[in-house]
């Protein structure tokens, strides 16, 4: 296959930076540029948006976005070795590359970005969840991004997009598919990367969407979910009884069998209840 530009392998450059990969950072490159480019196609329009990626690493991913006609990439990576490989890819791209030496949790990189920004990455395993509730709450709707395209671990990537009645649906499923639209799109085995992780991965491709897809607060539609869940094996007039009282009626008034467990009951009738439970407290 022709290479995708023409910098050195991913290969040579972490052996002539000494990027040994470093757990604790959650470091497995993806060392196959062609897959990259893959990933890159995946987040839809490049051309025409900003793109905020998250621990480019020697840069693999970060070669894909710009190969693939990025307008502008700006990746923020926590492991200062890594920024010489970076700076040499953004000599390659001249300003189409910028690159933020901080922990991704604490910076506000989308300040930095113009509409419409997608965000591409293939996350850190250690905060790629906290990364994605930050990104699926923030302060309004419609979020500063208008695509996220990530890597997570298979089994992390099957709970985004778990549907009601299977092991996988819970919390970060209802948080995900109440503004977002969201799929699998790839599927990795752990040979794919550098070190190899210990199981596979896989990339969801989520698209916001422009207003919820049933009303809800969003505080007290997480809050009843989040109690419904902590007990999951609970009915849900035992596991929400704190949540309002006379909840038995108003998960009756929510079209929701109160013997009913949270795992079983479709987005829709959260809303519903979550509605109720702020009528019921006068908000
Ligand atoms: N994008 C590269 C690739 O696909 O080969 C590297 C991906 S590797 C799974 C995760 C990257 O995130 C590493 O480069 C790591 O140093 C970086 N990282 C880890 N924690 C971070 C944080 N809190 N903020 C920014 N980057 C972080």
């Amino acid at each position: 296959m022709a290479a995708i530009d023409a910098l050195p392998p991913l290969r040579e450059v972490i052996a002539a930076h000494g990027l040994v990969a470093k757990k604790s950072l959650g470091q497995n490159f993806l060392l196959d540029l062609n897959l990259t480019a893959r990933i890159a196609r995946a987040a839809g329009d490049l051309a025409g948006s900003d793109i905020l990626e998250i621990g480019p690493g020697p840069g693999g991913l970060t070669r894909g976005l710009l190969a693939e006609g990025a307008r502008r990439v700006l990746a923020v990576e926590k492991d200062s070795r890594c920024l010489p490989a970076l700076a040499e890819i953004a000599a390659a791209y001249p300003g189409r590359l910028d690159i933020i030496n901080a922990d991704a949790l604490t910076v506000d990189a989308a300040a930095r970005l113009t509409p419409p920004i997608r965000v591409v990455a293939n996350l850190p395993y250690n905060v790629g969840t906290e990364l994605l509730v930050g990104w699926l709450t923030p302060p309004a709707w419609p979020p500063f991004w208008q695509s996220l395209t990530l890597m997570f671990q298979k089994e992390v990537a099957e709970r985004i997009v778990a549907r009601p009645g299977s092991k996988a649906y819970g919390r970060l499923a209802i948080l995900a598919q109440w503004r977002a639209e969201a799929r699998i799109v790839l599927t990795l085995p752990p040979e794919a990367f550098s070190p190899p992780p210990k199981v596979h991965s896989a990339v969801v491709h989520l698209t916001a969407l422009a207003a919820p897809r049933f009303p809800a607060n969003p505080a007290i539609l997480s809050e009843v979910v989040a109690a419904g869940f902590n007990q999951r094996r609970k009915m849900l007039r035992a596991s929400l009884r704190g949540v309002a009282p006379g909840i038995e009626s108003l998960l009756e008034a929510a079209g929701i069998a109160p013997t009913a467990r949270a795992e079983e009951i479709e987005l829709e009738r959260f809303c519903a209840l979550a509605r109720l439970v702020a009528a019921a407290r006068g908000k």
